[in-house]
């Protein structure tokens, strides 16, 4: 028996970009099927939260659903170590109206957050293991469908228009071949966690040195003596454990000290290439939201902000389209407003890939801002996503730097 649900609009993917979808078409009582492959998503590792998608999760409940929340390290600026060891600290010292500081969860705790909060909406229904068989479109466009296999049954679920949330996993992109690999800019990454360390600072800490540059290293503060490393090399390497291993005993390692009684306390995932574009964000009656439009480099919680400004920008979309139609202007408005957006997100951390491929002149950036506080901590502010679209990729910080700007 093949039994039919009509909704308003379905949900491909139920991870952090799909469940934020949800939450704000659920906000205005569109009804919505979720459907995720898996019992419940497990998609890469996120664990910088910085303070705009922190803001995010409170603004969608989340964060009412993270136990012990509490007991995490609230994050307060980033770190960042040059190629000899050279370090100046950044602060989340801003003027918005984001919380001030970030955080640092593992991957599994922000997904039952959503997973818990996505049980809490009224008009979502949330359908996993869902198997999907089938995409069709209907011959007037008006209606789209999805086949597939849900709790043993055959079954059909219509509607108006579909979200892709399936991140780089995502069938659609592959089947219209939207993903592509820029060449300059391979990033493979390894990351675990790690316990025993005694990393006291609550601060993101990022850098580089001569065995991973022109990648870099990220250690974050979790709880307690825990923190998750991330090492992002723009090659592949052929024992992953191993090149862990000696990386955190090597003494250009900055933070190596930290780790002398260190335990790896979960399996090493290596993955990669990371970074790819999109060559578009909609097809027909689809949005792709989520990393399904891309992804360039994770730094500190980049890919969390994206997921929910897409989600966000999806969800306005659906609600004008339902209400007037003319997809064919929706649809463009929104590949304008995330083509925007992927300018200024990436706009910034692209100047700084660029800038760790030359070591001296990375040396003396770390300086420059080690001499100067409002540089530093407008960098952070910068990496953390917290700046409007202007600002990040204006040349304020290389004025506040030259001392033209007095900020
Ligand atoms: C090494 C690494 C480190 C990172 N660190 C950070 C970080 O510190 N902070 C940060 O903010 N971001 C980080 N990111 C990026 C972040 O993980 C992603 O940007 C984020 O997970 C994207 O969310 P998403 O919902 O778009 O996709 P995903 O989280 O990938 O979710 C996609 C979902 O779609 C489901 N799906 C796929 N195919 C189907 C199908 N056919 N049917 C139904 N469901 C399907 C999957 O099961 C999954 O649940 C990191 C990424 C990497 C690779």
């Amino acid at each position: 028996m093949n039994r039919m649900y009509e909704y308003d609009v379905i949900i491909i993917g139920g991870s952090v970009a799909g469940l934020s979808a949800a939450s704000f078409l659920n906000a205005k009582n569109i009804k919505t099927a979720v459907v995720e492959k898996n019992l419940q998503a497990n998609g890469i590792c996120t664990t910088a939260i910085n303070p705009r998608s922190l803001d995010y999760m409170k603004r969608m409940g989340v964060i009412n659903h993270i136990k012990d929340y509490d007991t995490y390290f609230k994050i307060n600026g980033v770190k960042t170590y040059g190629y000899d060891g050279v370090s100046c600290k950044g602060f989340y010292n801003h003027d918005r109206s984001y919380l001030n500081y970030g955080h640092c969860l593992p991957r599994e705790v922000v997904n039952n957050a959503f997973f818990e909060m996505v049980k809490e909406l009224e008009y979502v229904n949330y359908m996993a293991p869902f198997l999907i068989q089938e995409v069709t479109h209907e011959s007037d466009g008006e209606q789209v469908s999805v086949y597939g296999k849900y709790k043993k049954e055959n079954i059909t679920l219509r509607a108006k228009l579909i979200i892709d949330a399936m991140g780089r996993g995502s069938f659609i992109a592959r089947d219209k071949q939207l993903f592509s690999y820029d060449s300059n800019h391979k990033r493979y990454a390894l990351f675990c966690m790690f316990e025993k360390v005694s990393l006291t600072e609550p601060m993101f800490h990022i850098g580089t040195n001569a065995v991973v540059g022109p990648g870099y290293y990220t250690v974050f503060p979790v709880k307690d003596d825990k923190v998750m490393v991330a090492i992002f090399l723009t090659e592949e390497v052929a024992s992953p454990q191993s090149y862990l291993d000696s990386f955190i005993k090597s003494s250009s390692f900055a933070l190596s000290p930290y780790f002398r009684q260190a335990v790896q306390a979960s399996e090493l995932t290596s993955v990669g290439p990371i970074a790819f574009r999109n060559k578009q964000y909609t097809l027909e009656k689809t949005l792709m939201i989520g990393d399904s439009t891309g992804f360039f480099d994770p730094l500190t919680g980049e890919g969390l902000t994206q997921a929910f400004i897409t989600a966000e920008l999806a969800s306005e979309t659906v609600i004008n389209y339902l209400k007037q139609g003319n997809w064919d202007r929706y649809a463009e408005s929104y590949e304008r407003r995330i083509a925007e957006y992927k300018t200024y997100s990436v706009g910034h951390a692209s100047k700084l890939q660029q800038l760790l491929k030359y070591p001296n002149a990375y040396n003396r950036f770390i300086v420059s801002m080690a001499k100067n506080q409002k540089a530093a901590d407008w960098q952070t502010c910068a990496v953390g996503n917290i700046f409007s679209q202007q600002e990040r990729t204006s040349n304020e910080l290389w004025e506040i730097l030259v001392g033209r700007k007095k900020k």
